[in-house]
């Protein structure tokens, strides 16, 4: 490539022959016929190589695609090009009176890219943001276009898909009435002495709810309540109320976030932790998260607590959130109640590798499966084993990309080894 591309976090540089940014759809599916090797890049927020095609692929950006947000208020849907990002979504969507049922931790990346790797919120019946999805519209190998919707016995392959099937040009998300939210952040929750109703109790007790901890003491420093003012006020005895705003990321300035402190606002400039004008999370940092059954989230804690003297210094915060089962056979909360451990580290590949290797022996009895978007060391036989329908998934693959034209890597070694 004549220009340098790298990931958002810049611990990858594509390698690709040459990036190309189409400005049609008609051009894109040209461009896909005729080339032997192809991955999309999204956003770019991925820390692994995902979205690398190698040496002799294409990267293929959507950015200049229309950026199409089309809202169906009969219908309660909007259809979304495949390269308009939540912010633009969102605030698209809340014109027109409508909200999405749950957000990530940051506005700044792309919808496809999102629901690709099961990029989720929190919440204990909230599912991952590719639950909100009805119809993908894929781009496959030979430049024809693939639409699979819910009910299709595909749909369970369709939409965290890892950008293994096609491009995806387009999706079609449920929409619901837009709703307001209030944002308490609580301090200082002790990890002793917490049982498992507790726990179970606290995750529950607002729409979507993360617990944050450095790992240098035992239990958590902060405790995020994002509450819907259509449901009721929580009852939080276990630990302090906030007395001003915070930054989960110690020494990071408090602006960057959302607003807090109870003040109602919309959907979305309250579901994700960081406002979309600002930089998300520390912007200096590799991210790593393990998704496992929920029944397990307090001996998972216990077992990182048990470790955190090696965890916490390559570490700049943890953070504990819930997720629904979702119905995607790729997805890391697919058929279970979830509870999600993600982890920013500092910028430093050596020194956190180690750590992260660490950390999944500690999370191996939990049947962790890792969040496809991050770091994560687990040979690719572990991870393909905690994948019930991982088959289907490679039949769907070789019917939709025969060629593997899609396939690089990453994808080749998580799907067949
Ligand atoms: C600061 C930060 C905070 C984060 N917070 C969260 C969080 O709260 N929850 C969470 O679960 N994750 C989180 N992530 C991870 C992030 O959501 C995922 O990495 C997600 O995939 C990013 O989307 P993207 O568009 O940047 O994808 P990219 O990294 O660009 O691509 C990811 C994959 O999607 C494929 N893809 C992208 N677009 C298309 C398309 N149109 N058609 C086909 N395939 C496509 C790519 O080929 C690649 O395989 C965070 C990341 C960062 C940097």
């Amino acid at each position: 490539m004549t220009e340098t591309v790298t990931n958002w976090a810049g611990n990858i540089t594509y390698t690709a022959k040459e990036l190309q940014r189409p400005h049609s759809v008609a051009a894109l599916a040209a461009l896909v016929a005729d080339s032997a090797k192809v991955r999309v890049l999204g956003s770019g927020h991925s820390f692994n190589e995902i979205a690398e095609p190698g040496p002799e692929g294409v990267l293929l950006s959507l950015a200049a695609l229309p950026a199409e947000v089309d809202v169906d208020a009969a219908a309660r849907t909007v259809r979304v090009g495949g390269g308009v990002r939540y912010a633009e979504l969102a605030r698209r969507v809340h014109g027109h009176g409508f909200a999405l049922p749950n957000m990530a931790s940051l506005p700044h990346i792309s919808v496809a890219g999102s629901v690709a790797t099961g990029t989720h919120g929190s919440g204990v019946r909230n599912g991952s943001l590719a639950s909100a999805v009805r119809e993908v519209e894929i781009v496959t190998a030979d430049g024809s276009t693939v639409v699979v919707g819910r009910g299709d016995e595909r749909f369970g392959g369709a939409v965290t898909s890892l950008g293994a099937l096609g491009v995806v040009t387009a999706l079609t998300l449920d929409l619901e009435p837009a709703f307001d939210v209030e944002q308490h952040v609580f301090t200082e929750l002790p990890l002793e002495g917490l049982d498992v109703e507790t726990l179970e109790t606290v995750m529950a007790s607002a729409y979507s709810v993360s617990l944050f901890t450095d790992w240098r003491e035992p239990g958590f420093r902060q405790v995020w309540l994002k509450r819907r003012t259509d449901q009721p006020l929580p009852d939080f005895p276990w630990a302090a109320p906030a007395t001003e705003k915070m930054h989960p990321v110690p020494g990071m300035p408090a602006v960057n976030g959302t607003e807090q402190l109870g003040v109602p606002g919309p959907w979305h400039e309250r579901l994700p932790h960081f406002k979309a004008e600002f930089t998300p999370s520390s912007g200096a940092e590799l991210q790593s998260e393990y998704l496992l059954p929920r029944p397990y989230a307090l001996d998972a804690l216990r077992a990182l607590d048990a470790i955190r003297t090696a965890i916490a210094p390559v570490l700049q915060i943890c953070e504990v959130r819930t997720v629904a089962p979702d119905e995607q056979w790729l997805s890391p909360a697919y058929g279970r109640d979830t509870v999600a451990l993600h982890f920013t580290w500092v910028p430093d590949t050596a020194a956190v590798l180690p750590v992260v290797r660490r950390l999944e022996e500690a999370l191996d009895a939990f049947d962790a499966r890792p969040h496809w978007g991050k770091v994560f060391t687990a040979p690719a036989a572990v991870v393909r084993s905690r994948y019930p329908r991982l088959d289907d998934f490679v039949a769907l693959a070789r019917e939709l990309d025969p060629e593997a034209k899609f396939a690089n890597e990453f994808v080749r070694a998580v799907l067949v080894g």
